[in-house]
């Protein structure tokens, strides 16, 4: 067998061109593009607003089983299908999120896809990049200074120390900061009170900015963040403190989509990387709908499985921006299909049928869900060197009999010319005009019957379950105007169930909510099921003791 490239090797050896060359492909003129060095560009705002009133090409979801914890290829296939696309004389662009820079020194990381299917330049997409988390880190902070000025200065709008909800945040794994008491050190120093710091891409900040239309619908959305409560528990926004101006200021820029290549030189939009659990987990409206101006085709990734990811790309992000996907693909692998049938992780690696087709029925279930939705789904075979032709002839087999054609991809290994057979499939899905798309629930039904329906429909759980104290606040939330607003589940992403040991397609538990948060500026309402980290650790050997500089000054140890 060749020797098999690392994902870095193979993004080093890219022959990139020249980003007003990709840009030149979606017919964007020089002029329009602001150019980040050589290989990235940020689309010009006055360009962007000039294309409102042409057509929008087709929207392609990319979601996956319920995966392992290594990931089963989302933001790969999303990348090899844009390349695939391209292949076959379609004009396509890919939209995926930015990645989260602290991340990458706990454990070795990478956003941009594997193999022969990457983004490229992948060690700035997966470092500073364009500087967007860094704007949103100093906007989120900007706001957390003005409340404690604010307070130290006489605290006129009456917040209650004890009940400010706005943290801090950083783009960095650093539990130190979980919890921590502020404005120590005497008078000069203000009001010492309990608070913490969140990692960058949870902000709501990072929500706002991926969910507004533009600029000033920007500057409404961080007006509307609640900072806190006062004695008598009334909200107290970011408006009543004045800094939703400033905060738009600092963001200007990072509101722009970033236009970087993919290793075959397609154009790839990577902009905005929102939380998967309290956030919706998908790449910037901005960044999708001036795709669709753009390309006749653009292909997406949600964050972690189809009942998570999918659901939340449909019920939050297309609902409030009124986009209409044509056509999903779920990415299927055969160690997650085993992994669903039951197998340990460490024995992942050994042919077994009868685990595979076991594990179908988690693929089953979401073909069905994505179909709940009105949007016709196929299933890509992400396939591995370990695959068997017996696992394989399996998962076809199963998708055979609900009516649906599973699709072995190879784009991993030998790039779009792998993934022609899927890019046909998907172009005679999405022109075929099948997709009838409707989100799973009406704005107009309370926020726990959403939940209860998000639990039943697409987890297939018997009940949502939640203490009076839940209840009450979700009610409150419905008289003070909340009402209408989708929810944001956050629950595990290994299985349909709040239990991440139950694999396959459990059915008939009980999902139970611990805690509800609003984000009013993002626009949703936040259902915790589990336990959700937001301010992630480093692990006993950080991958930040390995990364360095070599003599020719490329970084070693990331990837
Ligand atoms: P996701 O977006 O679903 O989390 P990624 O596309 O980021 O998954 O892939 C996760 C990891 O798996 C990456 O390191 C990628 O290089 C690797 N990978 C993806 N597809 C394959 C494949 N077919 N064979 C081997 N490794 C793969
Ligand atoms: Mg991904």
């Amino acid at each position: 067998m060749a020797e098999i490239k690392t994902d870095i090797a193979i993004a080093r050896a890219a022959a990139k061109k020249p980003i007003r060359e990709i840009a030149a492909k979606l017919g964007i003129a020089e002029e329009d593009i602001v150019p980040y060095g050589h290989d990235k560009a940020k689309i010009s705002a006055p360009f962007i607003k000039s294309l409102q009133d042409r057509p929008d090409g087709k929207l392609i979801l990319v979601t996956a089983i319920n995966p392992t914890p290594a990931g089963e290829g989302k933001t790969t296939t999303t990348v090899g299908l844009g390349d695939g696309l391209n292949r076959i004389g379609k004009r396509a662009a890919i939209c995926i999120r930015e990645a989260s820079l602290g991340p990458n020194f706990g454990m070795k990381g990478g956003a941009a896809g594997g193999g022969y299917a990457q983004i490229v330049p992948m060690e700035d997409m997966n470092l500073h990049f364009t500087g967007d988390f860094h704007a949103i880190t100093t906007a989120h902070n900007l706001l957390s200074a003005m409340i404690d000025n604010h307070i130290y200065w006489g605290n006129a709008l009456e917040i209650d120390t004890r009940r400010v909800t706005w943290r801090r945040v950083m783009d960095m794994n650093d539990r130190a900061l979980r919890g921590i008491v502020a404005s120590l050190g005497g008078v000069a120093n203000g009001y010492p009170r309990e608070t913490g710091f969140d990692i960058t891409v949870a902000s709501e900040v990072m929500a706002i900015l991926c969910l507004a239309k533009d600029l000033a619908d920007l500057e409404k959305r961080l007006g509307a963040i609640i900072v806190g409560y006062r004695r008598d528990k009334s909200a107290v926004y970011a408006r009543d403190l004045k800094a939703d101006g400033a905060m738009a200021v600092l963001l200007k820029d990072a509101m722009q989509p970033n236009l970087v290549q993919t290793l075959e030189n397609n154009p790839a939009f990577v902009h905005g990387g929102p939380f998967a659990n309290i956030a919706h987990g998908c790449n910037s409206v901005v960044a999708t709908t001036t795709a669709l101006k753009l390309a006749d085709y653009v292909v997406t990734e949600a964050g972690f499985g189809a009942d998570l990811g999918a659901e939340k790309f449909f019920d939050i992000k297309c609902r409030k921006a009124g986009l209409k996907p044509a056509a999903t693909v779920i990415v299927a692998t055969v160690r997650a299909l085993k992994m669903n049938g039951g197998v340990a992780k460490d024995a992942l690696g050994t042919e077994d049928v009868e685990a595979v087709t076991r594990g179908c029925a988690n693929l089953g279930r979401h073909i069905e869900n994505i179909r709940q939705f009105g949007v016709p789904a196929t299933v890509a075979i992400n396939h591995f060197v370990t695959d068997t032709d017996a696992e394989i002839e399996a998962i076809k087999a199963y998708v055979a009999e609900l009516g649906e054609e599973a699709i072995v991809c190879r784009h991993w290994a030998d790039g779009s010319a792998g993934i022609e057979e899927l890019a046909h499939r998907v172009v005679a899905l999405a022109d075929s005009g099948a997709s009838q798309f409707a989100p799973l629930y009406p704005d107009k039904m309370s926020l726990f019957d959403k939940i209860e329906t998000v639990v039943k429909r697409i987890y297939r759980g018997a009940e949502a379950t939640a203490d009076k104290s839940v209840r009450d606040q979700l009610a409150a939330w419905e008289e003070a105007g909340y009402g209408d607003l989708p929810v944001c589940m956050a629950k595990t992403q290994y299985s349909f169930s709040t239990d991440p040991t139950l694999r396959g397609a459990p059915d008939g538990h009980t999902v139970h909510v611990r805690e509800v948060r609003l984000s009013a500026g993002a626009g949703f309402v936040v259902a915790i099921c589990g336990e959700i980290m937001t301010m992630p650790g480093l692990p006993s050997k950080p991958a930040a003791e390995t990364i360095r500089l070599n003599a020719d000054g490329e970084v070693e140890g990331l990837f």
